[in-house]
């Protein structure tokens, strides 16, 4: 079987879906882990791991991947998944 895989935008290492929090970006508003609500647009990944997701808080690594300014909000829900 091939799994997918998916890189984080943190540490750029592949890894499978259920190991990444999913954040799309859809009409200038950012969904995270939306696979049921299905927003389209573009997507960046993150480890459900302590480390990647306080990096990229820290060094705000949305704005960057998603060439954006991205509210807090989101950067807080990252927080949820770890
Ligand atoms: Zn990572």
């Amino acid at each position: 079987m091939n799994e997918p895989l998916r890189m984080c935008i943190v540490c750029r290492q592949m890894k499978p879906k259920e190991a990444l929090i999913r954040v799309t970006l859809c009409k200038g508003e950012t969904h995270i882990n939306n696979d049921k609500q299905k927003y389209f647009g573009r997507s960046a990944y993150i480890c459900k791991n302590e480390e990647c997701v306080n990096t990229a808080i820290k060094k705000h690594s949305l704005n960057r991947a998603f060439h954006k300014e991205i509210d807090k909000q989101t950067y807080e829900e990252l927080t949820k998944f770890i």
